[in-house]
């Protein structure tokens, strides 16, 4: 194929409706075939009573299984079923968790789920938002079997994604998976989900600059592979949702269209590459760390993308920070007198992550380099400070539209929105770049020492 052939199919693939996306495949401007195994996404309202007729054209029959969350679901879980078994569609229900607690996202409770199910299922289907649909993705892919997923809350990006957000002894993994063959995101039950999950929602996807910048960010320096291909899917809905916050926050039908619409093209942007990459970039890597220092102290948990919009706000603000600041005043041999070991690295890691050490070590030490490489980097990202800055700047979004839609939509804004203190923040910023192995801006303030001076800038 000629580059002016492949430009043509990526315009024409990014000009793309969200549900003709589905059952793509197509040679890409990086030079690699994407695919979207997805048969068929629905948002629409009404979009329960397709299940059957798509089930047929995908070829999934037999008897099913439906997993549902016991505490939260109930009443549109009895909805859905009621509608599926006028459709004709032979399943058997499968509760999860005890009614009284959430059921943790976590990679042995699917395991768990998938073993209990056997050989009893053809196709597993989800009723259920972030946590039952990953638990049943992931029990899908360990039965080898396809999987169906009804999502009740426009919560996360994860439907239309080829990955599972499951935790390994407290650690957040990205497994992946095959995606579900087909998604009935039904507008008629998502205007009725809980509105902190549909901030949720909002909060997730509004870190799309974020992730994309820490993406490219990560080539630049790292010459990781990345692709244009998941920004641009993700462009076309991004004003949208930005503008409709107001409505996003009232729910209305319009509104929970143009956010799921949102969600789900930000779950194809990973689907395309195979990474969760493009949708989670040093914002997530803040939320996920929340997340861990809740497992481990107790404290208050928020739902993923309430803590994804503050992430990405303050990440926004350090990526104009460190955008401005004077790079040449770097003192390498300052760094290199502060540089740890790693039994230093390890022995801090023990102290602060307790009995999540492990995992977070693992993690950290995928991307430790010793001080010679580490120079050798530094001075590379110095000499070329100003072409690094002027390739992010395509990325990177101005701060107000993300700030005002958050605000407008209901959503928390500022770490004290989930009742933490600054130095909690300042703590998030300097400790979570450690648990993840991925390169983000963090990991390049922290190399030029300046991660600190930053996160007390920017922090009010
Ligand atoms: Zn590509
Ligand atoms: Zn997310």
């Amino acid at each position: 194929m000629t580059d002016k052939n492949a430009e043509q199919a990526f315009n024409s693939v990014i000009e793309k409706d969200t549900d003709e996306l589905m059952g793509l495949t197509f040679q890409c401007v990086c030079g690699k075939t994407h695919s979207i195994p997805i048969d068929y996404l629905s948002v629409n309202k009404g979009a329960v009573n397709e299940i059957r007729n798509r089930m047929d054209e995908s070829g999934i029959s037999g008897a099913g299984v439906l997993i549902y969350d016991r505490k939260i679901e109930s009443s549109v879980v009895e909805r859905v079923s009621k509608t599926m078994k006028e459709q004709g569609i032979t399943f058997t229900m499968y509760p999860v968790g005890d009614g009284k607690k959430d059921p943790r996202p976590e990679i042995d409770l699917s395991k768990s789920i998938a073993e209990d199910i056997g050989e009893k299922a053809d196709f597993l289907m989800s009723v259920g938002s972030g946590v039952i649909s990953d638990l049943t993705k992931y029990a899908s892919a360990v039965l080898k079997i396809p999987c169906i997923l009804v999502p009740t809350a426009p919560s996360m990006n994860g439907y239309t994604s080829s990955m599972a957000a499951l935790t390994d002894r407290g650690i957040k993994k990205t497994l992946m998976i095959p995606p579900a063959k087909a998604i009935f995101a039904d507008i008629d039950i998502l205007v009725e989900s809980p509105i902190e999950m549909v901030r949720s929602g909002l909060g997730d996807i509004v870190s799309k600059s974020v992730c994309n910048a820490d993406w490219k960010l990560s080539q630049l320096i790292k010459d990781t592979y990345f692709c244009p291909l998941p920004s641009h899917i993700t462009d076309k809905t991004e004003p949208l949702y930005l503008a409709a916050a107001g409505e996003i926050g009232e729910q209305t039908a319009h509104g929970m269209e143009v956010l799921t619409d949102g969600i789900m093209r930000s779950g194809l942007s990973m689907t395309v590459i195979g990474t969760s990459t493009p949708s989670s970039g040093a914002e997530h890597v803040i939320a996920h760390y929340w997340d861990l220092m809740a497992l481990k102290d107790g404290g208050e948990k928020h739902f993923h993308g309430v803590q994804v919009g503050v992430g990405t706000l303050v990440m926004l603000k350090l990526f104009d920070f460190i955008r401005s600041f004077p790079v040449k005043k770097v003192d390498i041999n300052k760094l290199k007198g502060n540089y740890q070991s790693k039994s230093d690295l390890t022995a801090f890691i023990e102290k602060k992550f307790g009995i999540y050490a492990y995992g977070v070590r693992e993690e950290y030490f995928s991307k430790y380099m010793n001080w010679g490489e580490k120079e050798q980097e530094i001075g590379f990202i110095i000499e070329n400070w100003t072409r690094l800055w002027d390739e992010l700047d395509t990325y990177i979004r101005p701060i107000e539209p993300v700030e005002d839609a958050l605000k407008r939509c209901g959503a928390a804004v500022y770490y004290h929105h989930l009742g933490k203190s600054r130095e909690e923040m300042l703590d998030a910023l300097k400790n979570a770049p450690y648990i993840r192995g991925r390169y983000t801006l963090l990991d390049l303030a922290m190399d030029l020492g300046i991660l600190e001076e930053a996160a007390e800038k920017i922090i009010v």
